[in-house]
């Protein structure tokens, strides 16, 4: 198995692949004001398993387009919502979110947790943008600095990882000069780090070692997991996922 092949390995059988939370979900989409009286259709973009796809279609009356690179997660997906009796809501679509082929205005929603930073925040919301119905609503996830100073390890370190990492007030000045209007901002809790993400994650270590006889690849893929998460736990004070829900401007 190649590298990427053995990270999909690491995160399948498991409710989600980032951090996050279904009251955190739910907190945004209730800072939505969404039409009544038809069916909505919403775009998840970068979906993973669908943590998050499951919750907003339990909540929602319409369909979701769920988009993700790796069938691996989408096939998990697929076998949730049919137990759940979801399926007839959501319906999987593996493509990059580099190339996608949706239509003008297509969307009341379009929601990504913890994935824009694939194809970066600017031209993530930007792209996306056209896919929105105008009025039609945001709502994304991306790595945001809590504070306005920090430890240098840890800034060299996201700078280095992620240049577009930024305070949530640079962030929210970037979505306004896009034509979006911000309508909520939260950022994730540390328990939705912790004990969503991180220890369901360690506790797949053993196995996935296991299955992957041990090998050179899989132990260093382990190890740069265990480096993000001591790294989230000594500077966890100092950055989140900021949550960000705006509006398309008519
Ligand atoms: N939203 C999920 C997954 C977040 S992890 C959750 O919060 O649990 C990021 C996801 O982006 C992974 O599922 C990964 O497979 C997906 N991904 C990575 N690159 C992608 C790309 N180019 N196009 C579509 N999805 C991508």
């Amino acid at each position: 198995m190649t590298e990427i092949e053995l990270i999909v390995d690491l995160h399948r059988n498991s409710e989600r692949q980032g951090p996050g939370s279904e009251k955190e979900t739910l907190k945004a989409l209730d800072c939505m004001d969404l039409p009544k009286g038809r069916k909505l259709r919403i775009a998840d973009i970068g979906c993973g398993s669908g943590g998050q796809t499951l919750t907003l279609a339990k909540r929602l009356d319409g369909e979701i387009v769920a988009v993700d690179l790796f069938s691996e997660f989408l096939d998990e997906l697929n076998e949730k919502s049919g137990k759940l009796e979801l399926k007839s809501k959501i319906t999987t679509l593996q493509m990059s979110m580099h190339e996608l082929t949706f239509a003008h205005e297509e969307f009341d929603i379009i929601w990504s947790e913890g994935s824009i930073y694939n194809v970066g925040f600017k031209n993530g919301i930007t792209h996306w943008k056209d896919y929105l119905k105008n009025g039609g609503y945001l709502a994304v996830s991306e790595i945001t600095w809590t504070t306005n100073s920090r430890p240098k390890e840890i800034d060299s370190f996201w700078k280095h990882e992620y240049p577009e990492i930024d305070m949530a007030s640079n962030k929210i000045k970037i979505l306004e000069n896009s034509g979006y209007t911000l309508v909520g901002y939260f950022y994730l809790a540390q328990s939705s780090w912790i004990e969503n993400y991180y220890k369901p994650l360690q506790a797949r270590f053993k196995e996935f070692l296991e299955r992957n006889n041990n090998s050179e690849l899989a132990r260093q893929v382990v190890d740069d997991h265990k480096f993000e998460i001591d790294l989230y736990l000594k500077f966890k004070d100092y950055f989140s996922y900021g949550f960000y829900i705006a509006r398309k401007n008519e």
